[in-house]
Parts: C-alpha cells; structure tokens; sequence
C-alpha cells in the first residue's frame, strides 16, 4: 500500500515543529499503516505520536517524534484521501455522465468510484455493488456516516438492468443492515424515462417506505444527458412527463408524512424547471438535506437573494470536504486555484459598472426574473447555451470555456462579468481551458454568491466543497463535523 505523501505543513503546526516537510512519505503513525485519511485522523488525533518517515533521496524510513494534545490536528495535508486503492464502480449504467464524456479530458474525470469511504468523505453516492461484510463492520463500528447510496429502483430485476450488474439486484441488502444499525443514510433515485419512472418509480417508493424507512431522505434526480450519449435507451423527459415525476413524489411525500412523520423524498430543482411548475415553498425543503445534489438549490437561492441568509444556510455541505489531511484532489478540487481570489458580488458599489451574470439554461431561468425585480437596474443574466455537451446540460456547473468564450465575445466590453465557481475545479473550467483565456475579463464568484450549480451526477468532480468543516474530536471515537 502506498505511504501518504505530505503535500502541506501548517506553520507552527506540531507536524512543523516536528519537523516534518512537504514530501516526506509517512510509512506509519504509532506502528499502524493507515488505510485512508479516515484511519489517519484517528491516529493522529492521540497525544503523543511517533511517525516513521521516509525522506525524499533516502530509502530508509527515519523515525519523528510530534508531541501536541490529544485532539490537535497534526497540521499536515496529505496527497490523496484513499491511501490503498480507491474501489472503483464495477457497474455500467447506460445514464452515467461519465460514458458521455468527450475524449480526451483530464484523467480524473474518467474515475468511477464506488467506494463508501468516498461516500462518507465527499458525499459521493455509492450502489454498495462492492460493498463488503467487512465494510459494514467497518462503517457500524466507527459510526461511517452520513453515507449516500444510488437507489434507482428497489425492484432487484430492475436495478440489476439500470446498473447492467447483477449484483445491483441484492446489494441493497447492505442498506438494509446499516439502516438497522442505525446508520445515517440519504438516497438517490436517478430517473430515466420510460425505464424508472411512471409505475416503476411508485414501486420503488413503495419499496422504500415498506423496505427502508429508515432511509434519512431521498432525491429524486433527472438522468443528464450529453450529446456524446451513444445509448438509444437514454432520453431526456417529455413536459408531461416531468410534470408526472412531480405529482408522483408530492404524493408520496403526503404518503410518507401520514406514515413515517416525515417527507422522506424531495425532487430535484431541474424536475420543476422542466415541467413548468413552481417551486415549493422553502419550509417543504425541511432545512434541505440534500442542497448539494441540487434539491432546493434555486429555493434556497431565492432566500439567499432576498436576505434570508438563515434559511438558505440551513443547507448540508458535505462532510469531510476540508479536514486535516484531507486532499479533494482526484476525487473532489476546490474550485478556484490559488490565483483566483473570490470577489464582492454585485453589491460592491464601489464599481458602478454594469454587471452580466454569467449561467446557464438553468439557472438562467431562476435568476432573471430575481434580476429584474432587482433595484440595481443594470445587472441582468448572461445566458450561456451548453453547446459543448449539449443534450440537456443546462447547469452551470458544466459551463466550459469554448462556450463562454462565445457568448462573451459577443457581450460589450467595459462591463463586469460575474461567473459561478462551480464551473472550476482547481481554476479551469471542465475543458481544461482557463478564465484568464476569455475573451473579455471575469469575475470568479463563490458558492455563497450567485452560483445555481452542478448536476449531481458529475457533483463529485467538480463543485465547491463549500463551507469547509473541521473535524472535532468529543471523545474517543466520536467526531463532530463542525463548519468553520
Ligand atoms: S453512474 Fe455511477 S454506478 Fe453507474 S456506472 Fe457511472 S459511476 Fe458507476
């Protein structure tokens, strides 16, 4: 298994008072090998630590020894979240965004994981197909939650089609045990039409409410599809379809209400959008358990907009998304690079330029009419058609640069231009082009600011983490996640 590579040192950390530089190799904490940064905060969280470390240009492993107190972070990062290898996804889904990527982008992008550990640290969804007797043991033993699991369908025949695995139809069983354990679990359901809607989407809430009610909540999400999509079976949603994925969860969110005390389902923003229909009203979002898989985004957004910052904070952000040790590189990037330092919105006054809010399909629909009820009269959005993957991309998150480049070009210059960081990922847009190659000069705004973001399918390579979160020890074994 390969040693954690530090890639940071916090000044004045115990790690750096120690002694310990960017590059050094940590082949153990107190003789033990840690498998993830999850085993690694455990071990670093002791008082007293011994580290063997191998040294750039030397192959033998010198011993450190970090004095510090029992909980304190160490003050190290480290190169990768996963130590051994991450468990990639051993299913075929015909609606994974993935195998409707173009060639020839950055690796990462091509990464199928599967890997609960993933789950817990970023939100990533796993179907648990991998999932193993010594995981669940793992995971009810150090309490590995919240985590995410791709539902779909609860009927095995069919989940077994959509994830082209046979082991989709009996890996739900791993739901089951750790639900009795008593560990928390969101869900997702990614709707295909004609294959998981209509009759087969009642089944499976019916399936979840009579197999899993313990289930915290779950999505209900369109497929995304692309222009590269070469699966005839994939297609987006009629209106009137739409328009029924609606009624069918606002029914069973009565039924799970009258049942289980609670709503249980909630559908996602883009559902309304293509259907026509309104939005609910925030309080139906129930503090938006699952904000970061775009359910309740455009909601909470309107708060947001209208100043009620409480209840557009109420949101959910990921878990370990910033933790000591813990890189999101290959599995989730910060957005911006260093070079990009967010900006004011729009309500800097010191600028009196006209202002273009740089979004796409999607999120152009909600902000421009937010925009013209606006006092500021010279702000409006800049609407951004995702011709580079086409098909129903309409997220600003998938905002790429040969696109903006386009619009932007046809936009007057001396104004300013305000883009989403959901679009970045380490500073460059999914194509690997950069902000600082368009046409006229933008402004990189954070998740806090005016972004309406990502599909959820590609959420775990690209979006912010958000509000960063620290891990604090309560006691031996008990950790909570705390935002900064
Ligand atoms: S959608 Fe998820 S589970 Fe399905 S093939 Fe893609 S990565 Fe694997």
């Amino acid at each position: 298994m390969p040693a954690p590579r530090v890639t940071a040192v916090a000044e004045a950390s115990p790690a750096a008072l120690a002694g310990l530089l960017v590059g050094d190799e940590l082949v153990s904490l107190n003789g033990q090998q840690p498998r993830d940064v999850i085993e690694y905060q455990q071990l670093t969280d002791v008082g007293q630590l011994d580290v063997m470390v191998r040294r750039a240009g030397s192959d033998l492993a010198r011993r450190v020894r970090v004095r510090k107190e029992e909980g304190q972070p160490l003050g190290l990062e480290v190169s990768t979240a996963v130590f051994d290898r991450v468990r990639t996804c051993d299913n075929h889904c015909a609606f994974c965004f993935i195998y409707q990527l173009p060639k020839g982008m950055r690796r990462s992008l091509y990464l199928k994981d599967d890997d609960y550990r993933l789950s817990f640290l970023y939100g990533n969804f796993t179907t648990l197909t991998r999932f193993t007797e010594l995981d669940a043991e793992r995971v009810i033993d150090e309490r590995l939650g919240p985590l995410f699991v791709s539902i779909h369908a609860t009927d095995p025949a069919v989940r077994a089609a959509m994830l082209r695995n046979p082991k989709g139809a009996t890996s739900l069983r791993w739901l089951r045990v750790l639900l009795e354990a008593g560990i928390e679990i969101h869900g997702q359901v990614v709707v295909c039409p004609g294959v998981n809607d209509a009759a087969v989407l009642e089944d499976t809430l019916c399936g979840v409410l009579d197999e899993y009610p313990a289930l915290a909540t779950l999505g209900v999400v369109p497929l995304g599809l692309s222009r590269f999509s070469n699966e005839p079976d994939m297609r987006p949603h009629t209106r009137a379809e739409a328009a029924a994925v609606c009624a069918t969860v606002a029914d069973w969110q009565e039924i799970y209400r009258s049942t289980l005390g609670r709503r249980l389902v909630y559908l996602g923003d883009e559902y309304y959008l293509m259907a026509g229909i309104d939005f609910p009203p925030a309080a139906s979002y129930d503090g938006y358990p699952q904000h970061e898989n775009g359910i309740g985004m455009v909601q909470a957004f309107r708060d947001a907009f209208a100043g009620d910052h409480e209840s557009a904070h109420g949101v959910r952000s990921g878990f370990f998304a910033w933790v000591d040790g813990a890189p999101a590189e290959g599995y989730r990037a910060p957005t911006t690079g260093p070079e990009l330092a967010p900006l004011d919105g729009p309500d800097d006054r010191s600028d009196d330029r006209p202002i273009g809010v740089l979004t796409g399909t999607f999120g152009h629909e909600v902000l421009a009419p937010l925009l013209a009820a606006h006092p500021r009269a010279d702000v409006r959005t800049v609407r951004v058609e995702n011709e580079f993957f086409g098909g129903t991309i309409g997220v600003a998150g998938l905002l790429t640069g040969p696109d903006l480049a386009r619009v932007l070009a046809a936009e007057p210059e001396g104004h300013r231009y305000l883009l989403p960081d959901a679009c970045l990922s380490q500073g460059r847009f999914i194509d690997g082009s950069a902000p600082d190659e368009l046409p006229r000069a933008v402004e990189i705004v954070g998740s806090d600011g005016w972004s309406l973001r990502c599909a959820p399918k590609m959420r775990r390579h690209f979006t912010n983490p958000n509000a960063p979160l620290a891990m604090v020890q309560m006691a031996p074994g008990t950790f909570l996640w705390e935002k900064r």
